[in-house]
């Protein structure tokens, strides 16, 4: 990344990470799915409700942990809601290549997702910045009721 790329990468996730989108209960969530990140300490708990097509209708989380695990979970609500679920799990393989693979080209799709790129020089972050989007995964796996994931547990590879 070029430093104004980085500057820019930097300064949207402090944003995000101190004023968070989309944070708090979701009152009538189908949903829950509480996720630990126990090799940084972060955690989400994601509450996600379902439209009459099986859409992302809402989806909110509250949780703490670091800049990058908040960021990410922020920016993921704001990109998820109102998707459907074929387009949500898209966005998930597309933003794990990102972060994960040093290869993967930034599709269009993800907006200002891209910008955690840079995680990707960071393999130890991996996990904070996929935390939020493994607990919409069980989400969308599990349709309703409550459950708990953890990234050291239940998924292997970051
Ligand atoms: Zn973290």
């Amino acid at each position: 990344m070029t430093s104004e790329l980085e500057e820019l990468y930097q300064e949207v996730i402090l944003d995000h990470s101190r004023r968070p989108r989309n944070f708090g209960e979701l009152a009538d969530a189908a949903v829950r799915v509480h996720g630990d990140n126990p090799a940084c300490g972060d955690e989400i708990h994601l509450g996600v409700k379902f439209g009459a097509n099986g859409e992302l209708q809402d989806i909110k989380f509250t949780g703490h942990g670091c800049a990058i695990s908040q960021a990410s979970a922020s920016l993921m609500t704001m990109k998820l809601k109102g998707k459907n679920r074929a387009d949500a799990m898209e966005m998930l393989g597309a933003f794990h290549d990102l972060v994960t693979d040093e290869k993967a080209e930034a599709p269009k799709m993800l907006g200002d997702l891209r910008l955690m790129q840079g995680v990707r020089k960071f393999p130890q972050r991996v996990k904070c910045a996929m935390l939020a989007w493994r607990a919409v995964e069980q989400a969308l796996q599990q349709n309703v009721g409550e459950s708990t994931i953890s990234t050291e547990t239940d998924f292997a590879a970051p």
